[in-house]
């Protein structure tokens, strides 16, 4: 927006003026003098009575300054159009503004980045193909009322997007009376992050459901059985109640699960500051699970560094990653009989903690590696519940890694084994990033 350029005030104050008066009373006394029409003792009184009658009174307070304009106004309707102009450009969210017929009086950068280019002059229709829209501008011109338009597209990406519709009257007419919107501002949000997250807190709500429905089910079967037909069959009680035991047993790993994860969503953004070792807790938890591997028959073989691996985590968050790991490499890769643990310092290259889980069981297929994090992901579902699996484990290792600012990786060849790899920051590389 230009404003009108002022010249400098000028101002007119009463002792300015009566100074001009006195001097001119002095000239015409001087000039009656020189004339000889008056004596120069009256030329000498009167000069002194202008001039201390322009002092004295000149000396009370000045009258409030008056401020002359240099330049004309400049006319209402360009100044409108300029202060919108530069709001619309302001504006943090793709904005055009419309003639009431839809054509393009103004756009802003953000419309080129995710609209499209826009031409002032140019219909809306060339720039947005969506008729929902488009027939909203329209009514909304006609009738003065605003309207959002929610709308998807496919190409050239899958997203979501709201229009907002403005009907405006930025000049009165010439009488004042009272008539129609002049323009129409349309501005779009994008809502696809917005959409993906409520799509994902749906889904997960659903299969958090269903996967305690599923053996809820199951223990409601088995208790109106035992209370009815198998009331007197001891053999059949003695068989339902393991199987109900096992489905209990389901439900609080599956909501023990649910917990861990929301706990450790909750702090992804503050990374855990204690300092702890990972050799031992890479030990530990082989030693917990070493009656899983027993059973299994599976031998664990541990390898680590000489001296300690010391990194910043939280130790229940980093046993609970290194237990999801080991225990579906012990499940899953039973076949292969071993498993290998590896402790590796990655010093020469990035000064990080490797931890690598490594099965010889039967590995995963290419396709499924990208979406094994996803909560309840399984490659085989039945195979999963039959090892009491809840499909939680490693979208739980994925947050942990993440809050430990580090990264995971997994190598699989069907036939050949998998290979899950924790990356951690060592603490002397922590203290060197520390800011100072
Ligand atoms: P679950 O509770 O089912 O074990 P996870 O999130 O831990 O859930 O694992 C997801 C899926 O990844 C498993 O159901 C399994 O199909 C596959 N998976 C995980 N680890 C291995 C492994 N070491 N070998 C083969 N498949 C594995």
């Amino acid at each position: 927006m230009t404003l009108a350029p002022h010249g400098a005030p000028r101002l007119r104050t009463r002792r300015g003026r009566l100074l001009v008066l006195a001097g001119i009373v002095g000239i015409l006394a001087l000039a009656g003098s020189v004339l000889d029409l008056v004596h120069p003792a009256y030329v000498l009184v009167l000069v002194v009575a202008a001039l201390a009658t322009a002092l004295l009174l000149g000396n009370e307070p000045a009258a409030p300054a008056e401020i002359i304009p240099a330049a004309a106004p400049v006319p209402p309707r360009a100044r409108v159009e300029t202060a919108v102009g530069a709001l619309v450009a302001a504006l943090p969210e793709p904005a055009l503004l419309l003639t009431p017929e839809g054509d393009i009086l103004v756009a802003n950068a953000r419309v080129a980045l995710s609209v499209g280019p826009a031409r002032v002059g140019d219909p809306l229709s060339y720039l947005v193909r969506v008729p929902e829209v488009l027939e909203a501008v329209r009514s909304s011109a006609n009738d003065g009322i605003p309207r959002r338009v929610e709308f998807g597209e496919r190409i050239p990406l899958d997203r979501w997007l709201e229009a907002h519709i403005v009907p405006l009257r930025l000049l009165e007419t010439a009488g004042g009376e009272a008539r129609g919107p002049d323009t129409v501002l349309l501005t779009f949000r994008d809502l696809t992050q917005q959409r993906r997250v409520e799509q994902m807190r749906a889904d997960f709500v659903a299969n958090a459901s269903h996967e305690l429905r599923t053996p809820l089910a199951s223990l409601s079967g088995f208790i109106e059985t035992l209370m009815g037909p198998a009331r007197n069959d001891a053999a059949a009680r003695e068989r339902f109640l393991g199987i109900m035991g096992a489905q209990a047993r389901r439900m609080s790993r599956l909501i023990d699960d649910l917990l861990s994860l929301s706990r450790i969503e909750l702090n992804a953004h503050v990374r855990p500051d204690t300092q702890v070792e990972l050799g031992m807790i890479v030990s530990h938890v082989c030693e917990t699970l070493s009656p899983l591997a027993r059973e299994r028959g599976v031998e664990i073989n541990v390898t680590r560094p000489d001296g300690p691996v010391p990194v910043l985590g939280d130790r229940d968050e980093l046993i609970r990653l290194f237990e999801n790991l080991v225990e579906n490499a012990l499940k899953y890769g039973a076949p292969g009989k071993r498993v290998e643990v590896t402790i590796a310092l990655d010093d020469a290259v990035s000064g990080d903690a490797l931890v690598a889980v490594r099965d010889f069981g039967p590995g995963i297929s290419p396709e499924h590696l990208p979406r094994l994090t996803e909560r309840f992901y399984r490659v085989d579902v039945v195979a999963s519940r039959d090892q009491g699996g809840t499909g939680l484990g490693l979208a739980i290792v994925k947050h942990i890694v993440a809050r430990h600012r580090g990264k995971l990786t997994v190598e699989s060849q069907p036939g050949q084994g998998a290979t899950f790899t924790a990356r951690l920051e060592t603490l002397d590389k922590s203290e060197k990033n520390k800011p100072l």
